[in-house]
């Protein structure tokens, strides 16, 4: 008997009777993660990772909550559930069901590479593994998190200098943070948007270490302050009036989606940033080969290129028509008068707009999204075609 199955309201799981990360309101929901795109409201009952507490309540309010620390095992209708870290965001978890000998786990959404902000991936053995594939095709290769940092600290460092102030565009939940730990924060005030800060203060009760963050309103954030900062604000910051008080100042974004050159040349930013909280490429390979599942379910993202490598892999692999968006929590807010021009639209529900909806495919599993070539950005050792 298949223990997860895609249901209309969500992924189901028939013999405990609950939802994992179910679009449509169900009584009970097992959640991975606090994105909203994993995390909607109207839920009657929600089970998450201790660490989600703080950002769940900050996002959908008074719900009704159980958590659970990783590894914990609890029994619903004599199905094992457990949570297990997905290295994603603060609080991220796999979830692990185990009923009449055999053991699935949903990953939500997850990254290999440790990023200091939350507990990292670790892999969980099961017959069957349910994995996103946001960023599955081959061309999606992060770079290392040290290169990476020495690359935005570069940036800040040549702006600061010039008296420019540094505005890094990125996900209010997760990126901003892992972006406050990993740079070197000596080298001048870090200022953030007010959809970043009431994040920080989750993180830091978490006791995550990130530097002193100023708001823009805080005394003595001047002209003079901001010469030599570091901004960091949500995607939708971008284009207005907030953006003012910045006088001159260099842009850029952090995000995966920056691998393609064409994506930082609508978002109209000086730089990109190649930046994920997912698994690349080879993580995901890495990621299900860890498993040691012989069937794999792929929820979102570019589902038909995974499905194909691992049927070719000798895997049983095939999609799940989930309605799971592709990054991330930046609702649409309006743009300014003007920003249509550089912000590509938002993708319905759930998130921030792929890249590849505008004119390559829309990122939703059915069309495998391959980028002309010319969109590659200069990759370490090389682009490789699918
Ligand atoms: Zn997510
Ligand atoms: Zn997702």
């Amino acid at each position: 008997m298949d223990l997860i199955v895609a249901r209309p309201e969500g992924l189901y799981c028939p013999p405990g009777d609950f939802y994992i990360d179910p679009w449509r309101p169900v009584a009970r929901a097992v959640i991975t993660h606090a994105h909203s795109d994993h995390a909607r409201t109207g839920h009657g009952h929600y089970l998450a990772h201790d660490d989600s507490a703080g950002t769940l309540r900050t996002r959908l309010g008074d719900i009704t909550l159980q958590t659970l620390p990783y590894g914990e095992v609890i029994d619903h209708h004599g199905v094992r559930v457990s949570l297990h870290p997905a290295g994603h965001v603060l609080g991220s978890a796999q979830v692990r069901v185990e009923h009449g000998g055999e053991v699935w786990v949903a990953s939500g959404d997850y990254k290999l590479e440790d990023d200091g902000t939350c507990v990292p991936f670790e892999p969980v053995r099961c017959h069957t593994f349910i994995t996103e594939s946001t960023f599955g095709l081959p061309i999606y290769r992060w770079p290392a998190q040290p290169v990476l940092f020495a690359d935005i600290d570069a940036w800040w460092r040549a702006n600061a200098a010039a008296a420019r102030p540094s505005v890094l565009f990125c996900y209010a939940f997760g990126k901003a943070q892992r972006i406050l730990h990993g740079v070197d924060a000596s080298i001048g005030p870090i200022v953030v948007h007010g959809a970043v800060e009431p994040l920080n203060a989750v993180y830091r009760a978490a006791g995550v270490a990130l530097p002193p963050t100023l708001r823009v309103t805080d005394p003595g954030v001047d002209k003079a302050l901001l010469a030599t900062a570091l901004v960091l604000a949500p995607p939708s910051a971008q284009g207005t009036p907030w953006m003012r008080r910045f006088a001159h100042h260099a842009d850029a974004f952090a995000s995966g989606w920056m691998q393609l050159r064409g994506t930082r040349r609508r978002r109209g930013v000086d730089r990109g940033f190649v930046m994920s909280d997912h698994a690349d490429w080879p993580g995901l390979q890495k990621a299900i080969g860890g498993t040691g599942a012989e069937r794999v379910f792929v929820t979102h993202g570019s589902v038909a290129v995974l499905v194909r490598w691992l049927n070719e892999q000798g895997l049983e692999a095939q999609g799940f028509q989930t309605e799971y968006g592709d990054e991330d929590d930046e609702a649409p807010s309006a743009p300014a008068a003007g920003a249509e021009a550089t912000a590509p639209p938002v993708a319905e529900p759930g998130g921030d707009a792929s890249p590849l909806e505008q004119g390559i495919a829309a990122d939703t599993g059915s069309a495998p999204a391959v980028p002309d070539i010319g969109e590659i950005d200069d990759l370490a050792g090389g682009p490789e075609r699918p």
